[in-house]
């Protein structure tokens, strides 16, 4: 079955004659070690959908069921819980907490999910060595680069093993030697089989996945894999 599966999804802001149909209509299935670049046009729904597959926002028609969870039928409690341990995000502006190193900054998803603290700094430092960052588990974010901020935050959104990754414009404020770095960390977690989703707009950004999504006021108007097969 698929990891994560939209059915009918829609997502309407507002009511009456100002109301905005963001989505209208999303059918979606990922499967395990998919790799998927979502593209479209600035306001064609792509910010929407991610606070969808996130579950930071719930969808005002349609079902979606994230590793066996029916998303809606979930409560607050759940879902933070829900996007603690199931979801690795990654942000453009990399979110890490200042003044704290990078190995707590990356044990913090345990710290929430309760992982006693020799544990803690066993998997962070794993999730640091993965990105090749062991080396500056005690440095701080302002020590380091952005492409070695943004791994850090991509070994934060490892350290708990979730079902998706799930990353925002990751390489927008990169240049394009540190967007390599992450585009190659990328690669080799799909290679491990991990399940990614990342929105972009960059060309070269979204021809690494293995399969490219478009979509265009609020619908998928293309769906290709690498080998050219439309779906
Ligand atoms: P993208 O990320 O592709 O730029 P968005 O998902 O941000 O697109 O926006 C899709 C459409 O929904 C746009 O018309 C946008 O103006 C509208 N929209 C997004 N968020 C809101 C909101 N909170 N309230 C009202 N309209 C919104
Ligand atoms: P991005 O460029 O990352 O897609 P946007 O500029 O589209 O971000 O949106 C920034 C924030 O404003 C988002 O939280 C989005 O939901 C909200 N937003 C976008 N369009 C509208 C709108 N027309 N009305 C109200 N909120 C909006």
């Amino acid at each position: 079955p698929p990891v994560l599966r939209l059915h009918d999804i829609h997502q309407v802001y507002g009511a009456g004659e100002a109301s905005v149909h963001a989505l209208r209509g999303i059918d979606l299935d990922v499967a395990q070690g998919d790799y998927v670049a979502i593209m479209g046009p600035s306001g064609s729904g792509k910010s929407t959908l991610m606070n969808l597959l996130g579950c930071l926002d719930i969808a005002s028609h349609g079902v979606y069921e994230l590793a066996g969870h029916d998303v809606r039928s979930l409560t607050e409690r759940e879902l933070a819980k829900v996007r603690n341990e199931e979801i690795g995000f990654v942000f453009q502006s990399f979110n890490l907490v200042p003044r704290m190193t990078a190995l707590a900054n990356v044990e913090l998803p345990l710290i929430y999910g309760g992982v006693r603290r020799a544990e803690r700094r066993r998997l962070a430092l794993e999730a640091l060595a993965l990105v090749g960052l062991a080396d500056r588990a005690d440095h701080q974010p302002q020590q380091l680069s952005g492409g070695q901020q943004q791994r850090v935050a991509i070994a934060r959104a490892l350290v708990t093993s979730p079902t998706l990754v799930l990353a925002d414009e990751p390489t927008g404020n990169l240049d394009s030697a540190s967007t390599e770095e992450i585009l190659d960390i990328l690669d080799s977690l799909a290679d491990a089989g991990r399940t990614i989703v990342i929105i972009t707009h960059e060309e070269n950004v979204a021809e690494r996945a293995h399969r490219i999504i478009t979509i265009s006021d609020g619908l998928i108007v293309r769906d290709t894999s690498t080998a050219g097969v439309l779906q």
